[in-house]
């Protein structure tokens, strides 16, 4: 009989039918004991299956596909609980779980004895019977097993370990460090005059923060919500010099706590190791390895992408930046602007030439109404429908769980969303798997989801109410869940998100971004909260003209972002390291409009490719956006509502997850491989 503790560790394989985390009773204490017994069934389980001398074939796949659902199934919460509720407890738990789990990948990818499995496999009769969705899986397992230097010698071997744990380890302590320099910097203001211009909304946020510091008046902290507020409406230009310099400064050695927890050291020795890593693999560099993933090819043809993207945006960029020099000018600032009065006149600008706020819009956009939107695109699409279940375990009274269901009302999927922004939740909007599809003995494991946003939670006076690029998240965020929800793939490996290339997994979440656009989803359901009149025909119009208002400056920073990203790890010499600022100092120059302050230290904050999975990754978006608009023709040729468009957009892309390649699957669903063209239309560019 099991003990106890035993009986209650909510995190093993025998709790509820549904297979849900139940999260109210996950303890930080059950985390390593989970994993240790899991990682156990797997390891005997693989040893028992190689020293029987019988032969293994698919059966072995299916096995393994078993015990490591079992382990990201515990492994999932945990993780997750990390980002949207974490405490000191449950940070060290988290991390001696990741360490843990590194070491099991490693002897999982270096295990000679499994590789051996998969490679007999694959040259035996046995594979030319296998479907071609598991003839891939079979293949994109040896494609990781030679990543991970199952070739190399055994003290090559040992050094690859070596260098993967450390990675590991830095990446976690990069995005620590960020999240406790975030919270280290508040600003108390116990009366308002400093934030003059700040909209009644943003001031009771700000309220709300210095209550959740047990304290009276106003609080500035450096979340994005507040930092936005500040940014954009305060009036108080050395307010927003302060709130800049503490926000661009966070984890470096510059700002108000220069040299504490400063990531300047991490960044220079993961790019050294990332380096070191590609060359023991056989690669010439960090971005020749990582390609051997993605869609796109050579780096040449990521770096045609993006000069040739920055070559059509430049001349833009300039002439929008001159135009918001001149406006604001012509209101009396002082000239040249600063890095911090950009979205201030930004703003300004953007009230005067479409007389539109985001104060205006804001109560046509609550947060109920939005989702409703998002539910209604997704029944007209997809024939899919999605109900709230309040009897599911969350994390926090805020988190809502839904059940995507088909036609006939069968529950075929299940997400989480927890949308508003908290303490001790990570900050931005991303979205992560609960469970993936698989066939279970007693039936099947319905693939799950989790949301996250960081909106301005609803305040006493009135609901959540969201600005258009909150609504734009919500519809991006929501696209990856649907890519993951939506597959009829049933092998974890490579269904839904998993295994997607990365430069190619953003294609449906910048797609649904799309119908956060759409005359008729606005005419439906952008309506007053307070008394539920649609929006008004002009303001409509406005806020379709400010779609591409000012947008060249904001392409050029993403291209700023990925070339630098690209060319840190593309140009890495071990023989002469070149300090990181150098080369982002040098994309700047070449492509930058806007000036940034010399001690801005955007790269310490840079959680993309230094603390996330970005690294030599962060143009996928911009790859990823070109795919969206192409995608985004053939509904704006056949009906933004087209069920029949919105089928063969299932069928061919988001049911299909890495079961083939993503170009395939783009060729499939577009008739012809992608073109930039849609793109630049995009950008107001062509
Ligand atoms: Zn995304």
């Amino acid at each position: 009989m099991k003990d106890d503790f035993e009986m209650q560790n909510p995190l093993k394989p025998s709790t509820p039918a549904s297979r849900l985390p139940d999260f109210s009773a996950i303890k930080p204490k059950d985390v390593l004991p989970a994993l240790e017994e899991l990682l156990q069934d797997y390891h005997r389980g693989i040893e028992t299956r190689l020293a029987s001398g019988r032969k293994n074939g698919w059966t072995l796949v299916e096995s393994e596909a078993s015990w490591a659902d079992e382990l990201s199934r515990a492994w999932s919460p945990v993780s997750h609980l990390n980002s949207v509720a974490g405490n000191e407890k449950l940070r060290k738990a988290y991390n001696a779980g990741l360490k843990r789990l590194t070491r099991h990948e490693n002897w999982r990818q270096h295990h000679q004895g499994i590789y051996q499995a998969y490679y007999d496999l694959r040259h035996s009769p046995e594979f030319k019977s296998l479907s071609p969705v598991q003839q891939r899986i079979v293949d994109l397992e040896l494609r990781e097993f030679h990543l991970a230097g199952v070739d190399l010698s055994d003290k090559a071997k040992k050094k690859y370990r070596k260098l993967v744990m450390r990675l590991s380890k830095l990446g976690s302590k990069f995005s620590e460090n960020l999240i406790d320099a975030t919270q280290a910097w508040t600003l108390h203001l116990e009366d308002r005059t400093r934030l003059e211009g700040l909209p009644r909304a943003e001031l009771n946020m700000l309220k709300g923060i210095a209550r959740q510091h047990k304290t009276q008046g106003w609080m500035v902290d450096l979340s994005a919500p507040s930092f936005q507020a500040v940014m954009t409406h305060g009036e108080d230009r050395e307010l927003r010099r302060e709130v800049y310099t503490a926000f661009v400064t966070r984890a470096s050695d510059q700002g108000q706590k220069p040299g504490q927890w400063d990531n300047m050291p991490l960044i220079e020795e993961m790019l050294s190791l990332r380096h070191r890593l590609a060359r023991l693999l056989g690669f010439d560099n960090y971005v020749e390895y990582a390609l051997e993933r993605r869609m796109a090819e050579t780096p040449g043809s990521v770096l045609d992408f993006l000069h040739s993207l920055a070559e059509q945006a430049r001349s833009a960029a300039q002439e929008q930046y001159g135009a918001l020099q001149d406006f604001a000018r012509s209101q009396g600032a002082m000239l040249p602007l600063e890095a911090w009065d950009i979205a201030y006149w930004s703003e300004r600008y953007r009230q005067a030439e479409l007389h539109l706020s985001d104060e205006e819009l804001k109560p046509y956009f609550p947060l109920d109404r939005m989702l409703d939107a998002l539910f209604f695109t997704t029944e007209r699409l997809f024939g899919v429908s999605l109900s709230a279940d309040s009897s599911v375990s969350t994390w926090h009274p805020d988190v809502r769980f839904f059940w995507l269901e088909d036609h006939e009302g069968r529950r075929f999927a299940g997400l989480y969303m927890d949308l508003f922004t908290r303490k001790h939740k990570r900050s931005g909007a991303w979205m992560d798997v609960c469970l993936s599809r698989r066939k279970l003995e007693a039936g099947e494991q319905l693939p799950v989801a989790y949301l996250n946003c960081n909106f301005s939670p609803p305040t006493v006076e009135q609901p959540c109410l969201m600005t258009h690029d909150d609504v734009e998240t919500l519809f991006h965020e929501f696209g990856h869940c649907l890519h993951h929800t939506l597959t009829e793939v049933e092998w974890p490996q490579i269904n839904g998100i998993n295994s997607v290339e990365w430069d190619a997994v953003e294609l449906p979440s910048q797609l649904m971004e799309y119908w956060g656009w759409d005359d008729e989803v606005l005419s439906r359901f952008a309506h007053h909260y307070q008394d539920d009149k649609p929006m008004p025909a002009d303001l409509k119009n406005r806020l379709l003209r400010s779609r591409n208002f000012q947008k060249a400056l904001f392409l050029v920073r993403q291209l700023e972002y990925a070339l630098c990203d690209f060319r840190l790890h593309l140009e890495y010499n071990p023989e002469a390291p070149v300090n990181p600022l150098a080369i982002l100092d040098q994309v700047r120059s070449e492509i930058s409009v806007v000036p940034v302050p010399e001690w801005n230290r955007f790269l310490n904050s840079f959680s993309h490719i230094f603390g996330g999975g970005y690294s030599a990754g962060y143009y996928s978006y911009l790859w990823a956006e070109q795919l969206a608009a192409d995608a985004w023709g053939r509904f704006h040729e056949e009906g933004a509502l087209e069920s029949e468009t919105g089928e063969a957009l299932r069928r061919e892309i988001l049911s299909v997850g890495a079961s083939r390649p993503a170009m395939e699957s783009f060729i499939a669903f577009r008739g012809r491989p992608p073109e930039p063209a849609p793109l630049l239309e995009s950008y107001g560019l062509l």
